[in-house]
């Protein structure tokens, strides 16, 4: 049985990225494994694989939307006031629909009696593939401008899917809204990354609330332990999550860092991710190697 792992973070920079790769590449070590980059507003963790060969061509990433046939058009008013997001407007029989918020669900289309809302499609993105011995990395990248991020998502997890792979990764944007909930959701387990500071632990606890309520087992990794004032072990305690491993800081992982390149000899960066492999085979069926 495959596991999939989400890396998440309740804000930007706490490390959830460099967390994700170091962990693909580890696993890549001993089998087949996959990294899919969900952070598709700004996708970074092909950085650290430049080696990585792209299989071509990209797969675009669409979105049906609609346009009112006025030939076929009654002007009955059943699709006002019903899109969600705020995309159509019914004024006297003229629909006008925003092809940049429209998030393509079809209600409208649905409900129109008089089949006069045409789809078409507008790309929101694309997904990329780049392989590695032993690792499958797949991309999502938002085209810029869009804001249908959750489409990107849904499609790179949709294409990341290999099951001789033991263990899918993927790197979810930060935050607690709607596309970190498409990227968690889902996943076997969850690690959210949370730095020592103050504004790092006022973002974990929205994040730890959401992935709880996912109903998904989530564990906490303190990156630049020691480093700040703040201690995320009691904001764990309290939701009982697992403080799974710890990362110190230290002058030559940010160096690294700073220059996309992987530490996996680092012996603190071996200490962390040994702890997580311990902590993810307790997710593994108990006849599993
Ligand atoms: S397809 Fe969905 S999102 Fe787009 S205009 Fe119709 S109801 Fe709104
Ligand atoms: S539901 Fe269809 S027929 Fe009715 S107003 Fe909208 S587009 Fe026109």
């Amino acid at each position: 049985m495959s596991l999939t792992l989400a890396v998440a973070s309740g804000k930007g920079g706490t490390g959830k990225t460099t967390l994700a790769v170091h962990l693909a590449a580890w696993y890549a070590r001993s089998g087949p494994t996959l990294l899919a980059d969900l952070d598709v507003d700004a996708p970074d963790a092909g950085g650290y694989f430049p080696a990585a060969r792209p299989v071509a061509p990209d797969q675009p990433v669409e979105i049906a939307v609609p346009e009112q046939d006025q030939a076929r058009c009654t002007a009955c008013g059943a699709c006002a006031s019903l899109c969600r997001f705020g995309a159509l407007v019914y004024i006297k029989g003229m629909v006008t629909i925003n092809p940049v918020t429209c998030k393509g669900c079809g209600r409208c289309v649905r409900a129109c009696p008089a089949g006069a809302l045409v789809e078409s499609p507008v790309r929101a993105g694309r997904v990329s593939l780049a392989l590695l011995p032993n690792l499958a990395l797949y991309q999502g990248l938002l085209t810029v401008g869009d804001i249908r991020s959750t489409a990107v998502i849904e499609a790179v997890k949709q294409r990341a899917v290999d099951p001789a792979a033991a263990l899918t990764i993927r790197d979810c944007p930060p935050g607690a809204t709607c596309p970190t909930v498409r990227a968690v959701h889902g996943a076997s387990a969850c690690l959210l990354v949370a730095e020592p500071t103050a504004f790092s632990l006022h973002d974990l606890e929205n994040a730890l609330r959401l992935v709880q309520a996912l109903g998904i087992p989530v564990g906490l990794v303190i990156n630049k332990a020691g480093a700040g004032q703040a201690d995320p072990r009691r904001l764990a305690a309290r939701y009982a999550v697992p403080v799974v491993a710890k990362l110190a800081w230290s002058h030559s992982l940010a160096e690294a860092g700073a220059r996309g390149q992987l530490c996996l000899e680092d012996p603190a960066m071996r200490r962390c991710l040994g702890d997580i492999e311990l902590w993810l085979d307790g997710f593994k069926p108990k006849d599993a190697p």
